[in-house]
């Protein structure tokens, strides 16, 4: 296996390299890896039909499907990353890993590194979720909290990782190992559907993800258009793709609850615009939607279908309607919904909204009690 840039096509040797050393350009591999990945015991995710969203979309006969990534060990996606690029840091003899990160990335990250048995330091914004910071620190990791949002705990990590020996880990496009653990999403989704998707929606912050699915889809001989949905409070990647430009430029302050895509790209703008390459080469398109369509969609997502999600993994249930009224899906397009991140990580969100209780006042009155839910249910 090699490193190739995509860029200037220089190639290098599988060695622990964040930038072609020519152009500064992304790496990606090439070829096997024939690593044995730091495991979780993490399995194929389900894919699963949504039948009951399907029927709440105006005019629509076609089919939705959710690709369950909240069953991954540490609750997100992100497993996949860094389970490919542990076992890489460890092949090449480095013993302790960083990884900057918006929450996800970190928890994955502290994970594999306690099942590894080697140091983790991880860096996230001051304000990152609470849920995601204890689930961080439970697994033993040291913690770093930035002020600022994650462009500021980037930089920190890639100085820890080029000056004192740290593995990278960060899961934007800085270590190619970590995005080639990501083509078994792609390669599962064809598996799983026995083919191609019309689309596949895909929470973005700066895109490996979008690249897992596209490389798989591919190496299955297959494509589909891919849809890259962010929020409209840190959306660089769908300003560019409105404005027909072919750069991504940073975006100022993302001011969103979707943290697991609150991706600013402030000194990693060539991440965004890879990303919107591969958009546009796939047919695709990009999408960015409110914080009150994303509440509307956890919602949802939990009560019609049963999965708890945080908001950044409903995203792609809350495009679905404004991707059908602008016709950018059609009405019998067979669509999946990466759900990319767990909600017990961020669960203030669920809790800020209305409660839906009812305080039993005497629970040996069961004839009351049996009206109290009478009532409740035929209102609901
Ligand atoms: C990191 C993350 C994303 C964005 O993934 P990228 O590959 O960086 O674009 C989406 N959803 C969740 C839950 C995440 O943690
Ligand atoms: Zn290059």
């Amino acid at each position: 296996m090699n490193l190739h840039c995509v860029d200037c096509h220089s190639a290098y040797p599988p060695e622990l390299l964040y930038r072609c050393a020519n152009c500064g350009g992304i790496l990606e591999t090439v070829g096997d890896d024939g690593l044995m990945p730091v495991s979780l015991g993490e399995q194929v995710t389900p894919l699963l039909r949504a039948r009951r969203i399907e029927a709440s979309l105006p005019g629509f006969v076609g089919e939705v499907w959710l690709k369950d990534e909240t069953r991954n060990p540490s609750g997100s996606f992100k497993d996949r990353l860094v389970s490919a690029a542990m076992a890489r840091a460890l092949s090449l003899g480095v013993g302790r890993v960083v990884c900057a990160s918006s929450g996800n990335a970190g928890a994955a990250t502290a994970a594999y590194a306690a099942r590894a048995g080697i140091p983790a330091v991880i860096i996230v914004p001051a304000h990152t979720p609470l849920g995601k910071v204890t689930q961080i620190a439970a697994y033993g990791a040291t913690l770093l909290l930035v002020e600022g949002h994650y462009s500021r705990s980037y930089d920190l990590a890639l100085a820890l990782a080029e000056q004192h020996g740290f593995a990278n880990l960060t899961t934007t496009f800085i270590n190619p190992y970590a995005v080639a653990g990501l083509t078994a999403v792609g390669r599962e989704i064809a598996g799983q559907l026995g083919g191609a998707p019309d689309h596949v929606l895909i929470p973005t912050g700066s895109g490996p993800l979008v690249k897992g699915v596209w490389q798989g889809l591919i190496e299955q001989g297959q494509t589909t258009r891919l849809v890259a949905v962010q929020a409209e409070g840190c959306a660089p990647i769908v300003r560019a793709f409105e404005a027909g430009d072919d750069i991504v430029t940073a975006w100022g302050t993302p001011q969103t609850i979707a943290s697991g895509i609150s991706d600013p790209l402030i000194g990693y703008e060539r991440d965004g615009t890879y990303t919107l390459r591969l958009i546009r080469e796939s047919g695709g398109s990009a999408v960015a939607v409110s914080d009150a369509e994303l509440r509307t969609a956890m919602a949802q997502l939990a009560s019609s279908e049963g999965i708890y999600a945080e908001p950044t993994g409903a995203s792609p249930i809350a495009a679905l309607p404004k991707l059908l009224a602008t016709g950018t899906l059609a009405r019998d397009a067979k669509v999946i919904c990466l759900i990319t991140g767990h909600g017990f990580k961020d669960a203030k969100v669920y809790q800020d909204m209305p409660a839906h209780t009812h305080t039993v006042a005497d629970p040996d009155n069961i004839l009351a009690v049996a009206q109290l839910c009478d009532h409740v249910l035929c209102h609901a």
